[in-house]
């Protein structure tokens, strides 16, 4: 099975309707759905395309994980991660507990809401346990192989920058020499 399969698709719709897998906003051309990656196609996430991590969110909800992916406070997974903002876990100036506080004001709302749709993720996901699970070793290995591209790409740019320098301070050295001809 792949993600594109129509049993799939068809799964996903049973799952979370026509709605936002987050905040459960329904799916119209208002709220500029996108394809959602469970875990995110992210250095910190590592998710992948397969089936079980790949639904429809809005688009600010898909903005929203997206900073927090960053730091993957509250859980490892990051729709887990995203979902655990309920506003006790977190220091006053978290803007992800903040969004969900805007979407759901009073506090035993949101955090029913919250747990709710974490399980909702949860029975949507049980049937593709096979690719969650390869999915989770891959990221490992992945992970690896990233933090070195990531560490070759600092070190290729540290040494372009200074190439770059040294042309400046030489084009400047230059014009100093010929002005001190004139
Ligand atoms: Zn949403
Ligand atoms: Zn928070």
């Amino acid at each position: 099975m792949t993600v594109s399969d129509t049993r799939y698709t068809d799964s996903v719709v049973a799952a979370f309707g026509n709605s936002c897998l987050y905040c459960g906003k329904e799916l119209n051309s208002s709220v500029s759905p996108v394809v959602e990656h469970l875990n995110g196609m992210n250095r910190a996430s590592v998710g992948l395309h397969v089936p079980g991590n790949v639904a429809m969110a809005c688009k600010v909800c898909n903005n929203q994980k997206r900073n927090d992916d960053q730091k993957l406070l509250l859980a490892e997974n990051g729709w887990e991660s995203f979902l655990s903002h309920d506003g006790s876990r977190c220091g006053p100036g978290c803007k992800t507990c903040a969004y969900w506080r805007g979407i759901w004001p009073e506090d035993s709302q949101r955090l029913q809401v919250l747990t709710e749709t974490r399980q909702r993720v949860q029975a949507f996901q049980a049937p593709y346990g096979q690719f969650i699970q390869w999915s989770a070793g891959a990221r490992d290995t992945l992970r690896v192989k990233i933090e070195i591209l990531y560490r070759d790409c600092q070190q290729f740019a540290t040494d372009e920058i200074a190439k770059l320098v040294a042309d400046v301070n030489l084009n400047f050295t230059d014009s100093r020499t010929l002005k001190s001809r004139d």
